[in-house]
């Protein structure tokens, strides 16, 4: 029986989420789009649907998360969790509010929490303000990002404009008290008609204490890392009977190959140590593919020995994105990489690659629905929030990763690659 049915805004904090969530042993599935059938017998106790609305309209994004709640519910989820990036990737307009706002009225509840802060991955809020790292979201890389630049770092300010309802802060000096002065302060924000609630956390510690004071709200909303303990909870609580059996590792061809879109400060550095260690690579300039298109880099692939898992990125510094945008438009420039990556991914499949690493959120959505991955197993994770995953594309069974661009360590390719060729 489904236990807690979760929405991503992208496919990456899918991956992230419900890897997190498979930590603690229990069966985790993951859909890529809202399931186009009904719910069947083998559901898992934990459903995530991953979709790609964080830069989406704000109609398409409701419409999709609408379809994804009444799939859950008719899955017979009873608790919710909409999920959103670390880094509040969102802009003005939405779309983390709007959306949070329409599962609230759907789901008949009058609060919600924002907790954002993924310790391990260095995202910690505080006073309502989010840091990466050391420095403030505002002056941390994704002031530069290409989609979504986040130039605020108060989440209270930067929720207050997504939303109809007033927002509030749960701080960390409440937090830090336990869960049950949390849930009395929570009690008091919604007597004072506080409808959005953004909540300090800086240690899994206070995730904890969230989680604990939180587990019965009906929806709760976050980055990834404050659902990770609610299988615990619900194991403790009888809402959850027994932890489900992991998933196996498939047996996988050897061919590999490394995808990488993402323009993250992380995500250039993965790529320079990658190279490092030379791979074979080809550098993919979005200016070049709107004038040429895509065979002179699907031909360089077809020449590539999978064994040595290629790189092929269009990953760049913040300058050179910058030009390539101002040529081409933001929106322009980021779909002709992601398609460029898709039509790789696909090549590479059917040239015998069962193990793609994809970089970027909007990249990995892109790549997921061009191999047609309709369902995913979670299994081991390469990094905090990064698994590899388990699925089928066309009749080849194949080993996914969706890394979101700031995760893992500088050597993540290789680390990714040699923790499926372990023994
Ligand atoms: P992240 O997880 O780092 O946010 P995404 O894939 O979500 O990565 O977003 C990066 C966006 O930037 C994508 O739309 C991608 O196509 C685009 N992009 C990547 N490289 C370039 C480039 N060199 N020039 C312009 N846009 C780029």
């Amino acid at each position: 029986m489904t236990v807690l049915g979760a929405i991503a805004d992208d496919f990456t904090g899918a991956t992230d989420l419900a890897g997190l969530l498979a930590r603690s042993g229990v069966r985790v599935r993951l859909h890529t789009g809202v399931p186009q059938g009904p719910p069947d017998d083998d559901g898992a106790a934990f459903e995530v649907i991953a979709l790609k609305i964080r830069t989406a309209s704000l109609d398409e994004a409701l419409a999709e998360a609408l379809a994804a709640l009444k799939w859950l519910r008719h899955a017979g989820a009873m608790r919710f969790f909409w999920k959103y990036c670390s880094t509040f990737d969102s802009t003005p307009a939405g779309n983390i509010g709007p959306v949070a706002e329409m599962l609230m009225r759907e789901l008949g509840v009058t609060q919600t929490i924002y907790c954002a802060s993924f310790p391990e991955n260095g995202r910690r809020v505080f006073m309502g303000n989010l840091f990466v790292h050391e420095a403030p979201l505002n002056e941390s890389p994704m002031k530069d990002h290409p989609l979504t630049p986040m130039r605020d770092s108060n989440l209270l300010r930067l929720l207050a404009p997504q939303v109809t309802g007033r927002v509030g802060l749960a701080d960390r000096t409440i937090v830090a008290l336990g869960p049950v002065a949390l849930r009395k302060r929570l009690d008091m924000l919604a007597a004072e008609g506080i409808a959005h609630v953004v909540v300090d956390a800086i240690d899994n510690s206070d995730l904890d204490s969230v989680a604990t004071a939180c587990r019965s709200m009906v929806l709760m909303t976050g980055g990834s890392a404050v659902a990770m303990p609610l299988p615990r909870l619900y194991l403790q609580d009888g809402t959850l009977s027994r932890i489900a059996d992991k998933p196996v590792i498939p047996a996988l061809g050897p061919g590999a190959v490394v995808l990488s879109g993402s323009a993250s400060d992380m995500s250039n550095r993965q790529v320079a140590d990658y190279l490092s260690r030379g791979a074979p690579s080809f550098r993919l300039d979005p200016v070049i593919l709107a004038k040429a298109g895509t065979s002179a880099v699907l031909d360089w692939l077809a020449a590539q020995d999978l064994l040595r898992a290629p790189l092929i990125y269009a990953t760049a510094n913040p300058e050179t994105v910058r030009a390539s945008q101002n040529q081409l438009g933001v929106a322009c420039a980021g779909e002709i990489v992601e398609a460029a990556l898709a039509a790789c991914a696909i090549r590479a499949r059917d040239l015998g690659a069962a193990r793609i690493v994809v970089a970027g959120g909007e990249t990995s959505g892109a790549v997921t629905r061009a191999l047609g991955v309709r369902q995913m197993e979670i299994g081991p994770e390469v990094a905090p929030g990064v698994p590899w995953c388990f699925c089928t594309s066309g009749s080849t069974k194949i080993a996914l990763i969706l890394k979101s661009g700031n995760f893992g360590a500088e050597t993540f390719f290789s680390d990714a690659l040699s923790l499926l060729d372990a023994p």
